[in-house]
């Protein structure tokens, strides 16, 4: 047997796993992902390069995340025997206000994170659901919790408040930010490859499903387009992005929506999805000949213009942006969309580099324009190995 470490991302109908060996800079070994957990199940596995190794049918209904943690690690150790499981980190949506790194799991820390359910519904249930089935799969291992809002921890005060009584902030109810995981990577990278941009004011665009901007100065964390929740800033998928909660009032009051149908409309049926009609999906919008396509489009990148122009202000300038995430990494035009508008900023963008997807794209402005790759589970994984001491 050999130590390697497991990272669990576990969300509301979907569990990923990685297999990482236990090194300082953890190899990535397998990964693998069940989906529509609840529903028809089902497991795919590959390995490092991307090959399928199996794929298995759940059956309908037949999993929830234990079962699909069961089925994963049935799949792990028929292509990995190998591989002992010394350590399993776990990537948890919210650390509340004491967390700033990932921090070993115990009875006691479990306790506190369930106390945040209230401040992410959606997903903390599902990440500790996740927690709880890999403590009994593997007692002896150390399990590891590494936090979306860690990263985001020291926020100066004006952007960690609301307007509110006070009485909510010393309750909790601040800015947390979230995709801290995802923001750790690219902090990284930009120390290891970039340091002149790391030591400066930084855009990180995290373009994906959900997306947020973090204003990152001398790699940490200054502000960030997400608030209390996931909901806040850009318009993503399905999600709302920046509302007046005039809007919210409205819709219970003059409406008569529930509470509940305020938070499907808002995390489910807006974003992309709401203002086109046609899908969530950057690609399926891309390929849309229909207008209500191109004026999605048109809103997601006019608001990260405009929240990449008040990060400037928030960081007192701008020496680059970093475009990361499905959308970031993959959609030439939208950051194109994005970057045309913003010479006044010194932005320039190379054309031609943008188009054939280079990792460097400004034309030698005032701003670098990079794309950065991210990698969530690499971070867990450091964490995790990090913890073996
Ligand atoms: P993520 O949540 O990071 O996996 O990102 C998912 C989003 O990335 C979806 O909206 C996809 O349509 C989008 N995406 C992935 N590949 C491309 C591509 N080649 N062009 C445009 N969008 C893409």
């Amino acid at each position: 047997m050999t130590d390697h470490v497991l990272t669990l991302n576990a969300g509301s109908s979907s569990l990923k796993i990685g297999l990482f060996t236990a090194a300082a800079e953890p190899e990535v070994r397998a990964t693998g992902a069940v989906e529509r957990i609840g529903g028809a199940a089902a497991l795919t596995l590959e390995d490092a390069a991307g090959a399928t190794l199996g794929t298995r049918d759940l059956g309908e209904g037949g999993a929830d995340h234990a079962g699909a943690l069961d089925a994963a690690l049935a799949m792990l150790r028929e292509h990995f025997p190998e591989a002992g499981i010394a350590a399993v980190g776990h990537r948890v949506v919210h650390g509340g206000q004491d967390h700033d790194a990932p921090v070993r799991l115990d009875d006691a820390v479990l306790a506190r994170l369930a106390e945040l359910e209230p401040f992410a519904p959606l997903h903390q249930p599902h990440n500790l659901a996740g927690v709880r089935a890999a403590r009994a799969a593997f007692p002896e291992a150390v399990q590891v919790a590494c936090f979306d809002t860690a990263f985001h921890r020291h926020h100066p005060f004006v952007n960690d408040v609301f307007g509110l009584p006070r009485e909510l902030y010393d309750r909790g109810v601040r800015r947390y930010g979230f995709h801290g995981l995802s923001y750790d990577y690219i902090a990284g990278e930009l120390a290891r490859a970039h340091p002149a941009l790391h030591a400066g004011r930084v855009a990180v665009a995290h373009l994906g499903n959900g997306a947020s901007i973090c204003g990152m100065v001398q790699g940490r964390s200054v502000a960030s387009t997400m608030g209390f929740t996931a909901l806040d800033g850009l318009p993503m998928g399905t999600r709302v992005g920046q509302l007046d909660p005039g809007v919210v009032l409205h819709l219970i009051e003059q409406e008569g929506m529930s509470a509940a149908e305020v938070t499907g409309m808002l995390y489910k049926r807006s974003g992309l999805l709401g203002l086109s009609g046609i899908s969530n999906d950057m690609r399926t919008l891309e390929a849309s000949d229909d207008p209500r396509a191109d004026e999605a489009i048109a809103y997601f990148t006019f608001r990260i213009r405009r929240e990449i122009g008040a990060m400037a202000a928030a960081m007192e300038g701008l020496d680059g942006i970093v475009f990361t995430g499905g959308i970031g990494e993959n959609s030439a035009r939208v950051r194109r969309e994005v970057c045309a508008p913003m010479s006044w900023l010194g932005v320039a963008l190379d054309a031609a580099a943008n188009e054939a997807g280079a990792a460097r794209i400004d034309a030698g402005g005032d701003v670098g324009v990079l794309v950065i790759p991210t990698d969530e589970e690499r971070v867990i994984a450091r964490a995790a190995a990090a913890a073996l001491g």
